[in-house]
């Protein structure tokens, strides 16, 4: 008998059939004497129309208010849920982030989980019944309702079973495992049975969704074993592993393709080329909250030189209000900026271990005629800005280059 953490995102949970199909899948678990505790999301797209009935009142909705707002979509699922499980026969009860005590800080919404109660979820389990528990969301110290972040259910999961030391978190979503790059975007996309938590990890933070980044953290540093599993069909999933020697004997290069539609690029041009510009630039684009991926600076021609960045496309207005007063504060020339960019980015360990990825990265974009407008790397990782109309093309194109395309009788493999 084993304890199992489940978590049901939105798509799985996204009509009254799904959340029946889903109890099926939870009494089968019951049925063969597993302790169940399962973590859920709303239904799919009720968190984007919550967003926008605030929006339509604020434009940008006071935080506490809209974490209040927001986190109803996880209150209505754990409900049903725990109904469609009662209709089977088995005793269920729904906790909200605060009935449980998922205690973080109060950084709304995007707080961090800092402890978790336990002593509700055991008694229930003790006494036979299914755990329900809201995804995404959580109590400050004063009680305030806080929210995790978009995608934050990922991390409930990871953290109600870390917290319970389940045997393993399931996270079931609407493909059947972790793909070599979103196979919504590239037919020949492949299953990985198994990937390291440092390319998860990569793969998660250069864009790819099927993860919540957090979680991805959260399970690497509490060791949680993880898995990823469509909950329309049945099928191993793809299990995230710490046994990174063993993995990369067999790996290829390169794991993964990630993608990032969300970046866009601000330049200060001309800008003196002294000590202490870089900080002058930059300091204030923190100081405003925006976050900055990829940093370059030109070689500097006349004792100027370009200084390069790219934020969130939602920042780009504010990063561009911001300069333009210290552009002339520093006497650069102008401040430019472009929002149809993308980032694409190769993920594998193998990388450690193999020189000429990058040539083979560039050389398979030139042959395709795509600029690159920027390049980062760190040791597992390679990045490039482009235009985003080429993104898909990109993606496919370095899909093909790494070996990762799929058989045509497996692409039909997905959930
Ligand atoms: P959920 O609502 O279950 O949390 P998400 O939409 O957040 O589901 O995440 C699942 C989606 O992630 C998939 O439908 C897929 O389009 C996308 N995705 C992006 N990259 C990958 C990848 N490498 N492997 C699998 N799915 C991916
Ligand atoms: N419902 C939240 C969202 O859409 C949390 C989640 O689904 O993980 O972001
Ligand atoms: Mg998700």
């Amino acid at each position: 008998m084993s304890l199992f953490v489940q978590k049901y995102g939105g798509t799985s949970v996204g009509t009254v059939e799904r959340i029946e199909a889903v109890a099926d899948r939870i009494a089968g678990f019951r049925a063969q004497g597993h302790d169940m505790v399962i973590a859920v999301s709303a239904m799919s797209g009720e968190t984007n129309r919550l967003i926008a009935l605030a929006q339509a009142i604020q434009s940008t909705p006071d935080p506490r208010e809209l974490d209040v707002l927001v986190s109803t979509g996880e209150q209505v699922t754990i409900a049903l849920l725990c109904m469609a499980l009662k209709k089977r026969g088995w005793d269920a009860r729904s906790y909200t982030g605060g009935q449980v005590r998922i205690l973080t800080d109060n950084a709304h919404t995007k707080a961090r989980i800092q402890s978790i109660d336990e002593a509700n979820m055991r008694t229930d389990l003790s006494a036979g019944r299914v755990v329900v528990v809201a995804g995404f969301q959580g109590v400050d110290e004063q009680g305030n309702i806080t929210t995790l972040g978009r995608g934050g259910s990922d991390t409930t999961g990871v953290a109600l079973a870390a917290a319970l030391k389940a045997d393993e978190c399931q996270i079931y979503t609407d493909v059947d495992g972790v793909y070599t790059t979103d196979p919504r975007v590239v037919e020949k996309a492949r299953r990985l049975d198994k990937i390291t938590f440092e390319e998860m990890l990569e793969m998660a933070s250069q864009g790819s969704k099927v993860l919540q980044i957090r979680s991805v953290e959260f399970a690497g540093k509490y060791k949680v074993p993880l898995r990823v599993l469509s909950s329309f069909k049945e099928g191993p999933g793809t299990l995230i592993t710490l046994d990174e020697e063993e993995n990369t004997m067999e790996q290829p290069v390169v794991s993964g393709i990630a993608f990032n539609r969300d970046e866009a690029k601000v330049t200060v041009a001309g800008v003196p080329d002294t000590p202490g510009v870089a900080s002058r630039i930059l300091a204030p684009i923190g100081a405003a909250n925006i976050e900055v991926d990829v940093i370059v600076q030109n070689v500097s021609a006349d004792n100027t030189t370009d200084l390069t960045f790219t934020v969130n496309k939602n920042d780009m207005q504010k990063a561009v209000s911001v300069l333009e007063g210290v552009a002339k504060a520093i006497g650069a020339r102008e401040v430019l900026s472009d929002d149809q960019v993308a980032k694409v980015s190769i993920v594998g360990v193998g990388m450690r271990s193999h020189a000429g990825v990058a040539s083979r990265m560039f050389t398979a974009l030139a042959e395709d005629n795509i600029n690159i407008q920027m390049i980062t790397t760190s040791e597992i990782k390679i990045s490039v800005i482009i235009e985003e109309k080429y993104l898909e093309l990109a993606v496919r194109c370095l899909h093909t280059a790494f070996g990762l395309d799929a058989e045509p009788a497996e692409s039909s493999t997905r959930g």
